[in-house]
C-alpha cells in the first residue's frame, strides 16, 4: 500500500484573492509569494477550524459556550488571510494550537451531554423495526433527537436513530422516552439505500446528510446547521410538520433484529473495570488495547478495519467511537473475565472520552500515555477527523495508525514533519500491522 503522497497535479490551489495566476488559481506558487507547504498548512488549518466549529455548536445548542475557542477561531482564520503569515513552522504551531481547543471543545460538549443527559450507561440497542408509524433521525444533534423525543411521546411514532446517532441510546435522559425504540442502517453513506426501504419520515440534524433521492425526499427534513435542496427545513423546534408526515405514512411492519448492538460506555463505566483492568494486564491476560475508530467512508480501504479487529489476538481490547464502528460493531467478540472486548465510547467528538480514559490509565501506571498497551488506529473522512488528529497529536500521542488515505493535502513536507515529530504512521496490511504493534 502507499505511503507517500503521489506527486501532486498540482502543487498547491488558491484563489483568494485579485492577484490569482491567470485570474484562475495559483498553483504552483503564490503571486503573492505563498509557497505550496505554506497554502496546503492553511487548507490544514482551516479544515481543523471547521471541525472545532461542529463541536462548539453542538454545545451551544445545549447553551454551553466558549469564548476563548471562539476568540482562537477568528484570529487562527485571519492568519490565512491573503499577506498575512507565511511561515510554515508557525502554522504547524498554530494547527497543534488548535488541537488544543479542540480538546476544549470536546470536552465542553462532553460536560454540556452528561449535564443534559446524564452518563452513558451500557445499552443494547435494538437494529430492527416495531410495528407502527416511524421517524429515523441522524446526525450528531442530542439536542435535536430530545425535541422530537418530547414531542412524539404518547404519539405511537417510532423514534429510530441512524449512523451517529446511535450512541444516544445509552443517555439516561434519552433512553427513558418510549419513543426510542432502535437503530436502523449502519454509517452516514447507507442513507439512500435507509431510507429508501423504511417509507418512515426522517430528520436530519447535522454532518453528515447526504443529498436525498427524488423516492424520499418529500419524507425528509432538516433543522440546525443542516440543509439540502428541495427538502423542508425546520426553524426552531416545531415538529408538526415531521410528525404529520409520519402519520400521513404507511405503517412500518415489525422486523427482527439481525443483530443487538451495545453502545453507551462512559469513562466512569470504563473505569469503575480499572482495578480489574490493572489486574488482568499485570496477569497478562490482557495484552494490548486498541482505539480503533472515526469515520467511516464507502472507500475500498475501508475493509481494513473489520479484517484488523477480526484477526487482532483474543487478549486485546477493541475501544471505538465514530461512525466507523459500524465497520466491525456487529462482531461478538465477548470479553475478558467481565472486560467487553468491544467498548463503544460513542459519537466522533468522544474522542474526549477515550482521551481520558488513556489519561487515568496513565495516570494508574504511572507511565507516559506512550507507554500504555495501547494503540490508536484511526480513520478518516471529513474535518472533525482533522481536528481530532490535531488533538492527540497537541497532547503528544505518537504512533498512531492513519487510514484510510494520507490527506490529499498533506504533501511530502507535511508528511515528513508527521512521521518524524509524531510517528504517524499510514495503515498497510492488517496482519502486518497487528504483529508490527504486538511486537514490541
Ligand atoms: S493569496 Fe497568494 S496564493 Fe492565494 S490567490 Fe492570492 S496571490 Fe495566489
Ligand atoms: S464520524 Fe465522521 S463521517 Fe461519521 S457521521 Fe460523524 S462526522 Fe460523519
Amino acid at each position: 500500500m502507499e505511503t507517500t503522497p503521489k506527486k501532486e497535479e498540482f502543487d498547491m490551489f488558491c484563489y483568494q484573492c485579485s492577484q490569482t495566476a491567470k485570474g484562475i488559481g495559483c498553483t504552483v506558487n503564490g503571486i503573492c509569494g505563498k509557497e505550496p507547504t505554506v497554502a496546503r498548512l492553511q487548507d490544514n488549518l482551516i479544515f481543523t477550524i471547521k471541525g472545532i466549529s461542529a463541536h462548539l455548536y453542538h454545545a451551544k445548542e445545549l447553551g454551553y459556550n466558549d469564548s476563548e475557542a471562539d476568540r482562537f477561531l477568528s484570529d487562527a482564520l485571519y492568519s490565512t488571510l491573503t499577506n498575512v503569515n507565511f511561515d510554515a513552522n508557525d502554522f504547524v504551531n498554530l494547527a497543534v494550537e488548535a488541537g488544543k481547543i479542540n480538546i476544549k471543545a470536546m470536552k465542553l460538549l462532553k460536560k454540556a451531554h452528561i449535564e443534559t443527559y446524564g452518563e452513558p450507561e451500557p445499552t443494547k440497542v435494538r437494529t430492527g423495526t416495531v410495528k407502527g408509524h416511524g421517524i429515523i433521525i441522524t446526525g450528531h444533534s442530542l439536542k435535536a433527537l430530545e425535541e422530537l423525543l418530547k414531542q412524539t411521546e404518547g404519539t405511537g411514532i417510532n423514534v429510530y436513530t441512524h449512523s451517529e446517532m446511535l450512541p444516544a441510546h445509552g443517555y439516561p435522559g434519552l433512553k427513558k422516552y418510549k419513543s426510542l425504540v432502535g437503530n436502523l442502517g449502519k454509517s452516514w453513506f447507507d442513507q439512500r439505500q435507509i431510507f429508501l426501504k423504511y417509507q418512515a419520515a426522517i430528520l436530519g440534524t447535522s454532518n453528515c446528510v447526504l443529498i436525498p433521492n427524488e423516492e424520499y425526499r418529500e419524507r425528509m427534513f432538516t433543522k440546525g446547521i443542516a440543509r439540502l435542496p428541495c427538502v423542508e427545513h425546520i426553524n426552531g423546534y416545531n415538529y408538526a410538520p415531521l410528525i404529520e408526515k409520519a402519520k400521513s405514512l404507511p405503517e412500518l411492519d415489525e422486523e427482527k433484529d439481525k443483530i443487538t448492538l451495545t453502545t453507551g460506555f462512559s469513562k466512569s463505566v470504563v473505569l469503575s473495570l480499572g482495578d480489574k483492568i490493572k489486574n488482568l494486564i499485570e496477569k497478562g491476560k490482557i495484552r494490548h488495547f486498541f482505539l480503533v475508530g472515526g469515520c467511516d467512508s464507502p472507500l475500498k480501504k475501508m475493509e481494513y478495519y473489520r479484517e484488523f479487529v477480526e484477526q487482532l489476538p483474543k487478549d486485546t481490547i477493541v475501544l471505538t467511537l465514530g461512525c466507523g464502528k459500524y465497520r466491525f460493531n456487529d462482531l461478538n467478540l465477548g470479553d475478558i473475565e467481565g472486560v467487553p472486548r468491544l467498548i463503544d465510547l460513542g459519537q466522533c467528538n468522544d474522542a474526549i472520552v477515550a482521551i481520558e480514559i488513556a489519561e487515568a490509565l496513565a495516570d494508574m501506571f504511572k507511565i507516559n500515555i506512550n507507554k500504555l498497551p495501547l494503540t490508536l488506529v484511526i480513520s478518516w473522512t471529513e474535518q472533525k477527523a482533522v481536528a481530532i488528529l490535531w488533538s492527540l497529536l497537541a497532547l503528544g500521542v505518537k504512533g498512531i495508525y492513519l487510514g484510510p488515505i494520507v490527506p490529499a493535502w498533506v504533501n511530502n513536507d507535511i508528511l515528513k514533519v508527521l512521521k518524524d515529530k509524531y510517528d504517524i504512521k499510514i495503515i498497510n496490511k492488517p496482519q502486518e500491522d497487528i504483529k508490527n504493534i504486538l511486537k514490541n
